[in-house]
């Protein structure tokens, strides 16, 4: 978003996710999982990748290897065939090998609940951090990844360039109820009606507190108004020919 647009005020904020709330009152991952250590390995796998295609391939690898224990004995090499349908399975393989044994050496094979510890495993950025605790932990943080960047630069409660900056404005200005909840609201509006390309604008619950200039077509509401008066306009001149 451009820094002369103006972002969203506070009650504004309050208003778009009320309305995404709205949507989905109990918003959770789209992710499949059992236990934190599943979570943070299917996290793990879902980078630059669909959260589908990581449903898909983790079943099986998690019937093999549900806990760190299991998983750093399956090892990398045997790792890999699971994954295969998920992109960079490489070296995600190699990452769920060396966090599970990480698992196991450093956290008594639990998943620290402390952001410091999550980003210090192999494979696990800050994004993948927040996510796991935000989601196993149920600690607010809100990950910003490309949907959460993308909607809340376009909406206009961020204009920062950078995914930290972005993070802070969304921390700044998401109402305290909502924060939990944020990420996963964020998301599913940025891959269901906020798409990159052409975002679902005449559908968008929040079209009328979106700052982004580029909207698509009309809203719904106003479609069909324009639509009934078009017709009505028909109907008028007929009356009159007749
Ligand atoms: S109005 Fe369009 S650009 Fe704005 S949030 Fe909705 S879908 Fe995205």
């Amino acid at each position: 978003m451009p820094k002369s647009k103006r972002l969203l005020t506070r009650s504004e904020a309050d208003s778009f996710f009320t309305r995404l709330a709205e949507t989905r009152p109990d918003p959770r991952t789209e992710l499949d999982y059992d236990s934190p250590f599943q979570l943070l390995v299917a996290v793990v796998l879902s980078a630059q990748a669909t959260d589908r295609s990581v449903n898909l391939a983790t079943p099986a690898l998690f019937k093999a290897a549900p806990t760190p224990q299991r998983m750093a004995a399956l090892g990398e090499e045997k790792i890999a065939p699971f994954i295969q349908t998920i992109g960079l399975w490489r070296n995600k393989a190699k990452n769920v090998a060396a966090l599970s044994r990480a698992l196991i050496e450093t956290h008594g094979g639990a998943v620290p609940h402390d952001r410091a510890a999550l980003e210090a495993l192999p494979g696990v950025g800050r994004k993948t951090a927040n996510v796991v605790l935000a989601e196993a932990f149920d600690e607010p943080p809100i990950a910003v990844d490309t949907h959460v960047f993308r909607v809340a630069r376009r909406v206009g409660l961020s204009s920062a360039t950078t995914p930290e900056k972005v993070e802070a404005d969304l921390m700044r200005l998401t109402p305290l109820r909502f924060l939990r909840g944020a990420h996963h609201w964020l998301i599913l509006h940025g891959r269901y009606v906020c798409l990159a390309r052409k975002p679902l604008c005449p559908e968008c619950a929040v079209r009328d507190l979106c700052r982004y200039p580029d909207k698509t077509g009309e809203p719904a509401a106003a479609a069909l108004t324009a639509r009934t008066k078009a017709k009505g306009a028909k109907a008028g001149a007929k009356a009159r020919k007749r």
